[in-house]
């Protein structure tokens, strides 16, 4: 029998092997600084006037073996607001650098973000408990250390929804209002507004990032970087055997294996991170720092949802893996002082290739119902952009609308298709009789390629890999609306629907539509700037 889950925080245990092994940053008031010589900074958060609770993620609730009946209590609301610390506790905010979009940033660290702890549950897993938005810190630079309300349910609702659909990420625990209000200047056009400030508690293995090694080197700290090194396999990746160069060499193959797999399940559910600067490149291989990501709605691989991105699109749909690699290079370069010999390294990334090719070829060949690839689906997936961009077809509703498709003489008649993919269309009375015979053409290939299958298993396999329900940034924006007007129930009821986000729900129609005409132009409902 299972034991009971625990109905008290304070019955949490917490493990310091992040600040007992690693240098701390020696000064302790919280004052913005450049700090070197140091993992991190013990610093903590700040108190706030009348927390609330908005949600709480009752699946990280019992990961965490807590009974969930805890999220309404007041205890729960004032640990993750900030205002009270458990025993135990040592909140502390890390320090690492970076590259955004391509160019070395220096020191940036978690400017808004503060450990709390390392929880390890049960079964022996090590979550790291973050709040994100809880106050300044060393590294808040010129900025304030808060999060709104808009930013922090993007960020808890996604993350739970990305655990959902089966794409690796850092998980989150609870969203809280902070009762203060916090000046934003939302589009970047000197109109600041105030708006509800909030708390995400976010939990992963650790939140160590590719720039926290990045800072070290660039500050020639080779003694400091192998302990982090060091920390991160022993904690982390012990079964890569003790840490030594060629143990480092394995521990970078494994991130870029990680990184692969991540960026594969990006490409499956049509997300873009918007933001793949080498400080938001988790060592896990997690999603990490929601900020202005998207799902494609219409497809189209040169879209990115962030519009500071707009000019560039460096990290546009299709770039991802590009950009994966390119970050991996960074990190790379960061530990080579420690391995000492590139070639492995260069023998890594370069593995990344033909990995990411396989994997991605993979994944579309499941997206299209077959187990495994074979190379008679390869011009089936090369005429597929081409197809999906020449009219505006929803990237997630078009695999649904596939996998009904029928082998009968009815399916591929106009009306046949018009009635089938009619949901995945944005314009479906421009679609004229010249693209019915080109997607035709398609589909005629693919049942053909499909003839072999079972027609139930590849619909099953197909609706197991293709999502019906994916956070839209509309179906976001709605949510803070009415949350910004106290009104939390919608996100209550998205949390219970992209927690099954392959299933058909009944009565939740309004959440696997297309992004509504409205919606088009409205911002936080396809672009958004990268205020936070
Ligand atoms: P991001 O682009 O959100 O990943 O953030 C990049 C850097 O800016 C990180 O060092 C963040 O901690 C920092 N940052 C972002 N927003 C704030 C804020 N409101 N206050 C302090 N630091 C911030
Ligand atoms: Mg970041």
């Amino acid at each position: 029998m299972s034991k009971p889950l625990l109905n008290s925080l304070d019955a949490l245990r917490f493990d310091h092997a992040f600040v007992e092994r690693l240098p701390a940053d020696p000064r302790q008031d919280n004052r913005r600084r450049q700090v070197r010589g140091a993992c991190y900074s013990l610093v903590e958060p700040t108190s706030v006037r009348e927390p609330r609770l908005v949600a709480c993620s009752r699946a990280m609730m019992e990961r965490l073996d807590l009974d969930p009946a805890l999220c309404g209590s007041d205890d729960f609301v004032e640990i993750f607001s900030g205002n009270r610390l458990l025993d135990g506790m040592k909140p502390h905010a890390m320090c690492y650098g970076g590259h955004q979009f391509g160019h070395w940033a220096g020191q940036l660290g978690d400017g808004r973000a503060i450990v709390l702890g390392d929880v390890i549950n049960r079964a022996g897993e090590r979550w790291s408990l973050q709040l994100k938005g809880a106050g300044p810190t060393p590294y808040s630079r010129t900025a304030d250390g808060l999060a709104v309300l808009r930013s922090s349910l993007r960020e808890f609702v996604c993350s739970e929804a990305m655990h959902a659909l089966g794409v690796p990420t850092t998980r989150a625990l609870s969203l809280v209002l902070t009762g203060e209000q916090v000046l934003r200047d939302m589009f970047y056009d000197g109109n600041p507004r105030h708006e509800p400030g909030a708390v995400v508690c976010r939990v992963a293995p650790s939140f160590i990032r590719f720039g926290n090694f990045q800072i070290l080197t660039a500050q020639r700290d080779e003694k400091t970087l192998r302990q982090l090194m060091d920390y991160c396999i022993e904690t982390h990746d012990a079964d890569l055997g003790p840490p030594d160069p060629s143990a480092y060499v394995r521990w970078f193959e494994r991130v870029c294996e990680r990184s692969c797999e991540m960026v594969v399940h990006w490409m499956r559910v049509g997300f873009v991170h918007g933001v793949m600067n080498t400080d938001n490149m988790s060592i896990h291989g997690l999603t990490i720092d929601y900020g202005p990501y998207g799902f494609l709605e219409p497809y189209d691989e040169d879209w990115t949802p962030n519009t500071t991105d707009a000019q560039g699109r460096r990290y546009r749909f299709g770039n991802q893996s590009k950009i994966v690699l390119w970050n991996l290079l960074q990190l790379a370069e960061a530990i080579y002082p420690l391995v000492g010999d590139a070639r492995p390294l260069e023998d890594a990334l370069q593995n990344f290739h033909d990995d990411y090719a396989r994997r991605w070829r993979a994944m579309m060949a499941r997206k299209l119902g077959f187990e495994d690839w074979t190379p008679q689906l390869e011009p089936l997936i090369e005429a597929l952009p081409g197809l999906l961009k020449r009219v505006e077809t929803d990237w997630t509703l078009f695999w649904r609308c596939l996998a009904r498709l029928e082998e009968d003489d009815k399916a591929l008649t106009d009306e046949g298709l018009r009635s089938l993919f009619a949901p995945a269309w944005y314009r479906a009375e421009d679609i004229s009789g010249e693209y019915l015979q080109q997607l035709r053409h398609w589909l005629e290939a693919y049942l053909s390629a499909a003839r072999e299958l079972d027609a139930s298993r590849r619909r099953s396999l197909m609706n197991r890999t293709n999502p019906l329900y994916v956070f839209r940034n509309y179906l976001a924006q709605e949510a803070i609306d009415l949350a910004e007007q106290g009104d939390f129930s919608r996100v209550h009821e998205l949390l219970e629907v992209l927690a099954r986000p392959y299933e058909e729900q009944p009565g939740k129609a309004h959440f696997a539509g297309r992004r509504p005409e409205w919606a088009r132009q409205r911002a936080g409902c396809s672009m958004l700037s990268c205020s936070s």
